[in-house]
């Protein structure tokens, strides 16, 4: 049978559906909070609007309840909670975080909005997250904390990674956006470390256009938080407190309107969870049994929140590489719906290890003088050169691929050709020789 991409017929044209995930509920939503008129109760002072308005507040308890975590925090952005987080920890320049480099970038950028250096560990073959030898092994006098990234939707390894940080005295911070509802034993991913950062853009499970949380039990670092979010050098004085490490305020408050379309959504999220982890669940056997694919293998004691299905791709089986034979079966399958512009959403490699940007390949973050790599109050020289994480660039260059080809409302035929597609690329892959 020619493939797609040697001018064959495609396995399917008709395009898989639209994830649609905004309904009458939030319609209703956003109209209560329009005809209230006010769409934001904030206020950067010390006050009772110091904690935002009644949405605001509903759904930051609602988000709690969830997860079994005693505070939640709103913010505009997963990336305004781990600048939260990271600010909370009271880091001081110069110190070092330790970060995943096999992420969504600002997992990793965090610790220089305090001039504090991010150092990167490697990642787990087979999972994917901080490899806990490897974050032991970047440990240094001057680590205050570990960001772990519950990639793809795997909870970190909390027993061992835990286990380091308070060996060393360090925070965990715990970037659950691709994780929600993900699962460690009885515990909630977001509640494993001493602080939860989540998201809900438009690409994530459940979303509000733009916006996030910070969860945590610490009614300190709580309370960091919720000044961090709104101009807490304004607010401070009057709360009576003293603390002032890195309370430098911004301005990452979630409105009234995503509050209220965030509290439908957080509804809708077991279901939607479900059907996507049962979907994957489906893909990942019957994909596996293609001789040179590897499944996703999840952590025992865990579940899988499954933002995308990581698989891998081993080039001596099959005789072709990664990338040659991805694009192949992208070329046998359809656009989704809504996301056209994005190509089939299959592709290779996920995210360049991040070291490799230009931003820590030319140490050059604020200013051009190396700030804060190069600083009179960092006395460590941290390394980002090509091979510092083997395990990811691996991953990058050569092993792994995803799809997202698994969000409800996908039926059991949108699946089956889903697998159409790679059987029949794998059948043929002579032709790609
Ligand atoms: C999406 C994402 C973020 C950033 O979320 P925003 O809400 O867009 O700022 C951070 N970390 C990870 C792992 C993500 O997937």
């Amino acid at each position: 049978m020619k493939l797609a991409i040697k001018g064959g017929n495609p396995v399917r044209t008709e395009k898989f559906p639209a994830y649609r995930i905004m309904g009458d509920r939030e319609k209703e939503a956003l109209c209560r909070v329009i005809d209230s008129g006010v769409l934001s109760r904030f206020l950067g002072v010390w006050h009772d609007d110091f904690y935002g308005g009644p949405e605001v507040q509903a759904v930051e308890r609602e988000w709690a309840a969830f997860l079994g975590v005693k505070h939640a925090i709103s913010v505009n952005s997963c990336t305004s909670a781990l600048y939260c987080a990271v600010g909370a920890t009271g880091v001081e320049p110069g110190e070092e975080i330790i970060v995943s480099p096999y992420t969504m970038s600002a997992s990793a950028t965090a610790p220089l909005v305090y001039n504090a250096v991010p150092v990167f560990a490697d990642i787990e073959e087979d999972h994917y997250c901080l490899d806990p030898d490897s974050v032991e092994s970047r440990i240094t006098s001057r680590t205050r904390a570990i960001i772990v990234v519950d990639i793809f939707g795997q909870p970190y390894d909390r027993d061992r990674i835990n286990h380091i940080a308070q060996k060393h005295g360090l925070y965990v911070i715990e970037d659950c956006a691709q994780a929600p509802g993900a699962t460690w034993k009885d515990k909630k991913a977001g509640t494993l470390g001493h602080m939860g950062c989540f998201s809900l853009n438009y690409h994530k499970h459940i979303h509000t256009g733009e916006g996030g949380f910070v969860v945590t039990d610490d009614d300190e670092l709580a309370m960091r938080v919720r000044l961090i979010r709104n101009h807490a050098e304004a607010v401070v004085e009057k709360a009576g407190r003293t603390y002032l490490n890195n309370m430098i305020g911004f301005n990452y408050r979630m409105t009234e309107l995503e509050a209220s379309v965030a509290r439908c959504q957080l509804d809708r999220l077991p279901d939607l969870l479900e059907k996507r982890q049962e979907n994957c669940l489906y893909l990942n056997d019957a994909l596996s049994e293609i001789p040179a694919i590897k499944p996703t293998f999840i952590r025992p004691d865990t579940t899988h929140a499954f933002y995308v299905h990581p698989l891998k791709f081993d080039r001596a089986v099959a005789g072709v590489d990664r990338d040659t034979f991805i694009e192949a079966v992208k070329a046998e399958l359809p656009l989704t719906e809504l996301r056209e512009g994005e190509g089939v959403k299959v592709s290779s490699g996920y995210c360049k290890p991040l070291y490799l940007q230009p931003m820590f390949q030319n140490k050059m973050a604020y200013g051009s003088g190396g700030c804060p790599f190069v600083a009179p109050w960092y006395d460590g020289e941290v390394d980002y050169s090509k091979g510092i994480c083997p395990v990811a660039e691996r991953m990058y260059g050569e092993e792994l691929f995803l799809h997202e080809l698994m969000r409800p409302p996908m039926t059991k035929d949108d699946l089956d050709d889903v697998l159409k597609a790679f059987w029949k690329v794998w059948d043929n892959r002579e032709e790609l020789l």
